[in-house]
């Protein structure tokens, strides 16, 4: 019998080859944990029903031989990703019965390569959020504590994992979006590069942060799941060619900067103590720990939130009730009474709000006194990371400053919900690869992750430093 909490892609793939398992087989014991857990956590939106013409394809495969590790592998993805035929709604009222007209890139490479997509997953509204809870579909419970929120906005894509009803997720982050709720499910979860993974087809939130990575147990899988979504694209013109990625290639030295004055303040204790003996940790194991100054950085937040609403409201424009999804029906209408019932009709007031910040933003005399600013401050940003990985391989902050949360704590208040992407939001500004690690130092406690930074299309730093932290995770546990 096979045991799925431990299982990872590779020992699937043996399993597999020497015919000791079927794909059927495989899919079945997910979908039974579906089948017991969703109702109550509802990391899934739906369940694709046409999953039996891929596990026979998959079988195939296997069987002719043309298996790779993917092959066979039950993956959810995120609501805001188009699969041709299925709806994607980015967990939103005005997507809500949206089809997708096409197969996004990223979708069809996993297809290509004979993954089971079983299903799309919760996500806050327009991926605007860190706890789920402004899907319009409602809450997704956090399967480790289901008082808590599983974070957000891929905390569909982080449950679904985490309560065993899929082996890995896509999800994707703009501000923090797949590291965490990765962190809050205790998983690993990876935003790649900026310009690493293909946008086409993704439903665009802010399209200059905006990117796609895994969600999963363990690094080796989030690294197979990598490989496959970093592929070449031509329909994404910010996508960086695969030559000039491997310029930017670095030498790993083992030498890690922590930016400690970043850090002294407003992290929960169990969180800095977590985070504080990983690092030693790493030390015993012969990596070099320096303190950085990085003094710009903390003003990501800040610059963040200027620049996601401006995008926000630019992009959501198409949102007219003309165009794409929800339409109110009732030809009466005057055009705004009509954009006014489609706008409250179909988006939540999060969106609402980023909407008309982002209007405020970008209209006339308040452009250049914040989005400017803004931007010159967010160039400033990335050259303060450029000029400190001159010295080190990774800079290592915690993922968030504070443990899962419970539902409502933070939902009244958007300021306090913001801030839950101080530590992660730097890395979109500066365009940087980040990866969140779980680290348990206390079997008791909520999960934990630690998250490490690297210098642009330098990921395989991110997997070797992420691998060297499991091996102190299991050490720990012994
Ligand atoms: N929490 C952030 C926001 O609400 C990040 C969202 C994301 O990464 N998609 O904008």
């Amino acid at each position: 019998m096979i045991d799925i909490s431990t299982l990872n892609i590779k020992e699937l793939h043996e399993l597999y080859i020497n015919k000791e398992t079927t794909v059927n087989e495989v899919v079945s014991l997910y979908m039974g944990n579906i089948i017991k857990n969703n109702e109550k956590i509802n990391a899934y939106l739906e369940i694709f029903s046409d999953v039996a013409d891929y596990v026979k394809l998959a079988q195939e495969k296997i069987d002719n031989g043309t298996a790779t590790f993917l092959t066979g592998v039950p993956i959810a993805i995120k609501d805001n990703m188009l699969f041709m035929g299925h709806i994607a709604s980015a967990g939103s009222k005005m997507l809500e019965n949206y089809v997708a007209p096409y197969t996004s890139p990223v979708i069809q490479e996993l297809l290509n390569q004979g993954a089971i997509i079983l299903g799309r997953t919760n996500m806050d509204e327009f991926a605007m959020g860190s706890s789920t809870e402004s899907s319009s579909f409602g809450n997704t419970l956090n399967p480790l504590d289901i008082t808590r929120v599983p974070g957000g906005s891929s905390g569909g894509s982080a449950a679904a994992v985490s309560m065993y009803g899929a082996l890995v997720s896509l999800g994707s982050d703009t501000g923090g979006s797949i590291r965490q709720p990765a962190a809050y499910c205790g998983l690993v979860g990876l935003k790649p590069t900026y310009g690493t993974v293909s946008r086409y087809g993704l439903i665009a939130m802010a399209s200059s942060f905006d990117q796609i990575g895994p969600l999963a147990k363990n690094i080796d899988d989030a690294e197979i799941l990598y490989n496959a979504l970093s592929i070449p694209d031509s329909m994404d013109q910010t996508l960086v060619p695969i030559i000039k990625r491997n310029e930017y290639k670095k030498e790993f030295k083992k030498i890690i900067g922590i930016p400690r004055d970043f850090i002294k303040d407003g992290v929960d204790p169990e969180i800095m103590d977590a985070f504080n003996k990983t690092v030693s940790g790493l030390k015993d194991m012969g990596y070099e720990i320096v303190d950085i100054k990085l003094p710009l950085t903390p003003l990501s937040l800040a610059v963040y939130y200027v620049i996601q609403p401006a995008e926000v409201s630019s992009n959501l424009g198409r949102f007219d009730g003309l165009r794409f999804g929800f339409h109110p029906d009732d030809a009466n209408l005057n055009l705004n009474d009509y954009y006014e019932k489609v706008r409250t009709g179909g988006f939540g007031l999060e969106v609402r709000r980023r909407c008309i910040l982002g209007a405020f933003i970008l209209s006339h005399g308040y452009y250049d006194a914040y989005y400017n600013k803004a931007i010159a401050l967010q160039k400033a940003i990335k050259n303060e990371f450029i000029n400190a990985f001159k010295d080190v391989d990774i800079i290592m902050l915690p993922t968030a400053p504070g443990l899962p949360f419970k539902f409502g704590e933070k939902s009244d208040s958007p300021l306090a919900m913001y801030l839950e992407d101080l530590f992660t939001a730097p890395g979109n500004i500066a365009g940087i690869p980040g990866i969140t690690v779980p680290v348990r130092y206390n079997k008791d406690s909520l999960p934990v992750g630690v998250q490490a930074y690297a210098s642009h299309f330098n990921e395989e730093h991110l997997f070797t430093i992420g691998r060297d932290i499991e091996n102190l995770n299991n050490k720990n546990n012994e």
